[in-house]
């Protein structure tokens, strides 16, 4: 085939940029087993789609607006982005405005960069749908400024707020929640959020897991961070755990040095709770607390001690991971909540369906950090590339770019390029200088557009 092999991704976060890397390599080729090396034999080109009008996903709707070293690989995206080749297609929703059969045609090859983020695991207990009880996906997708959360209602006139679950998502909420408002002010945190939180009357904020410490998801140098807090005292309550003083894990050492510390006179708290199992979240017209069930740990479970309390909180978070969502047109698995595939390439019972692949989130699952993306988008492009050398895409109706281009703008009028996003990013970035902020998000849909199209 002379011609450029023509890659469609769908999803424009960090599996879907990593992915569209690999597959237009930059002249330094690829890292791979201790040596660089080139994944590409061809010219390839990239059509990358996503649903909203702007890219990267959890870097810019997920990654705490506290960190922003980590939103630094914005700038690896963008490199990417000014490849030859590469083309941004925003707003349009794959599944809805082009099917997923339509796609399989139009390009030699699909990988699906849909993330996990489409629901939320339940935790299946009473009083889960109260007003003032919400999953971490739409408190994050809130206060990170994303255009479907923005109306959230958000109560932080009570004292207390509860998180359940204690994974990495868990303490990104609780450092927002306690983080005095002036820190946040020079973060690219949405202008709802600033302005919720500002009149903010969350004093405490409790971090709840059902097991014991060592078995916290939460990674040590967030736990660390918490430490770092201004005006936050870190409190730590084991309940009936036998704590293991000898234990040199990380993790533990940086619990006994909170646990250890006197107890402070801040004006906040930060409680690391752990044993304790949701069983209701009570409340008549709102959240007004969590029932909670004592755990112990018998050393190869937790079990019920059968004493249950009462954590008083106007606001519960299940901060208890993610769960992707069906791509109408492909097989899903309901268990996982993933896409199922062999390496990458996408399965109907076993079966690769020819020119299909997923990457990221959505073909592992919620797991690892934006990092982990890399390696797993460089193995779904080598099956990818693997496939096109044995001749097994289909290739036989690829549009051309020109052909893609045109009928994507019959369906789609709003489509988003990659001048339209540049020229919002522009525009963020430009409002928040004025207040030493790395950028102001527009977080309204036609706000979006109309600056996008240069209006
Ligand atoms: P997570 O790490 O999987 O943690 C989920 C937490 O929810 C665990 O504590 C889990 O407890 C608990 N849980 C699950 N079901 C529960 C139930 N029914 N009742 C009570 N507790 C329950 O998920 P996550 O925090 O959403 O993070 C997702 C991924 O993103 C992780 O890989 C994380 O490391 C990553 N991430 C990284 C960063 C960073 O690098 N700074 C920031 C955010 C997220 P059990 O262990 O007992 O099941």
């Amino acid at each position: 085939m002379s011609r450029p092999l023509r890659v469609a991704v769908v999803g424009a976060g960090p599996a879907g940029m990593y992915a569209a890397g690999h597959l237009l390599e930059g002249p330094a080729g690829t890292y791979l087993r201790g040596r660089t090396m080139r994944l590409s034999t061809g010219p390839v080109e990239v059509d990358m789609f996503d649903r909203l009008a702007t890219p990267w996903g959890l870097v810019r709707h997920g990654v705490a607006p506290d960190h922003p070293d980590k939103k630094q690989v914005q700038r690896v995206f963008e490199e990417i982005g000014a490849r030859p080749g590469f083309r941004f297609f925003g707003k349009v929703t794959v599944g809805v405005d082009i099917s997923v059969a339509e796609l399989g045609q139009w390009y030699d090859a699909v990988i699906f960069a849909v993330g996990a983020t489409g629901d939320d695991v339940r935790l299946g207990i009473p009083g889960e749908e109260l007003p003032g009880s919400h999953s971490a996906r739409e408190f994050v997708s809130w206060y990170s400024g994303h255009p479907d959360h923005r109306f959230l209602d958000v109560d932080l006139s009570q004292p207390r707020a509860v998180i359940v679950g204690n994974g990495n998502v868990a303490l990104d909420i609780a450092r927002v929640l306690l983080t005095p408002v002036e820190v946040l002010a020079h973060t690219d945190i949405a202008d709802h959020a600033l302005e919720t939180l500002r009149d903010s009357k969350v004093r405490e904020v409790v971090v709840l897991g059902r097991r014991g410490y060592r078995h916290a998801a939460f990674h040590a140098p967030e736990l660390s961070e918490l430490g770092e807090l201004a005006g936050v005292d870190v409190v730590v309550e084991y309940g009936s755990d036998t704590v293991d003083y000898s234990d040199s894990e990380r993790r533990s050492t940086l619990l006994r040095g909170y646990a250890e510390r006197p107890e402070g006179t801040a004006d906040r708290k930060l409680v690391l709770r752990f044993l304790g199992t949701p069983v209701a979240v009570q409340g008549d017209e709102r959240v007004s607390g969590l029932r909670v069930a004592n755990n112990r740990w018998n050393g190869g479970g937790i079990e019920p001690t059968g004493v249950e309390e009462t954590i008083d909180a106007g606001l519960v978070l299940r901060a208890i991971g993610y769960r992707g969502t069906p791509v109408p047109g492909l097989p899903f698995d309901e268990h996982t909540g993933v896409i199922p595939n062999i390496e990458g390439r996408v399965t109907d019972s076993d079966t690769p369906i020819p020119g299909m692949y997923v990457t990221g989130w959505i073909k592992r699952g919620p797991r690892g950090i934006i990092g982990t993306n890399k390696k797993c988008a460089r193995d779904t492009v080598r099956a990818l590339r693997a496939d096109h050398e044995n001749g097994l895409l289909r290739g036989d109706t690829t549009l051309s770019a020109a052909a893609a281009a045109r009928v994507v703008r019959e369906r789609c009028p709003e489509v988003v390029d990659w001048r339209g996003w540049n020229r919002i990013d522009r525009h963020e970035v430009a409002a928040g200088a004025e207040w030493q902020r790395p950028r102001v998000k527009l977080t309204d849909p036609d706000a979006q557009l109309a600056i996008a199209a240069g209006r």
